[in-house]
């Protein structure tokens, strides 16, 4: 847990950052940034509070469910998820700040669509597990554990991927399976859009 004046800092910054939204640089392929392994996170300080923040309107400037923080230039081992209401998944509609997580991958595998900030403009099928058991640290301090699947599993595993510098088009067998998003299907697209992470 913080102390009681950091949590006091830790309130008000993220008042401040949710009525003045601080739009980060998002790195993108192939951009050498995107492939340093993440450092543990030692403390939540009131940069550490801000930074959280500052993804959150990063990723929501830029249509995304998860943002991980060496996806702007922060080699730190945390990432943030926020997936659109979905009244099927209790994880979904929420914020989460998911500080030096700790994943397992649980039940089969199988293949999903998959787009990235860092490669605007594409998608791909990736080969995921269907779900997660993810430890974390949470911004407050404490440590908790979730089940998850579908969705939320998938973006787990995409932005923990990317704190150790791991990126999606890795998983691909070849580049010429990555697909470039059609502008005119505007449905696929939205819907594309809204699981880039
Ligand atoms: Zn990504």
């Amino acid at each position: 847990m913080l102390p009681d004046a950091n949590r006091a800092v830790a309130r008000l910054a993220r008042l401040l950052f949710r009525v003045c939204p601080v739009i980060r640089r998002v790195l993108e392929i192939p951009d050498p940034g995107l492939r340093e392994p993440c450092a543990p996170v030692a403390e939540i300080t009131p940069d550490l509070v801000r930074l959280a923040g500052d993804m959150f309107d990063t990723m929501h400037a830029n249509a995304g469910v998860g943002l991980a923080a060496p996806q702007v230039g922060v080699h730190a081992r945390l990432f943030v998820l926020e997936l659109p209401p979905d009244d099927d998944d209790p994880l979904s509609g929420r914020r989460f700040v998911l500080i030096n997580p700790e994943i397992a991958l649980t039940g089969a595998r199988t293949e999903m669509v998959e787009g990235c900030l860092s490669l605007p403009g594409f998608r791909a099928m990736i080969n995921r597990a269907e779900g997660v058991t993810v430890e974390f640290t949470q911004l407050d301090g404490a440590r908790v554990a979730l089940d998850a699947r579908g969705l939320f599993a998938q973006a787990v595993q995409h932005e923990a991927d990317h704190l150790d510098g791991v990126l999606f088009i890795d998983h691909l067998k070849s580049m010429l399976d990555l697909e470039k998003i059609p502008p005119e299907m505007l449905d696929w697209t939205e819907e594309t859009e809204a699981e880039a992470a």
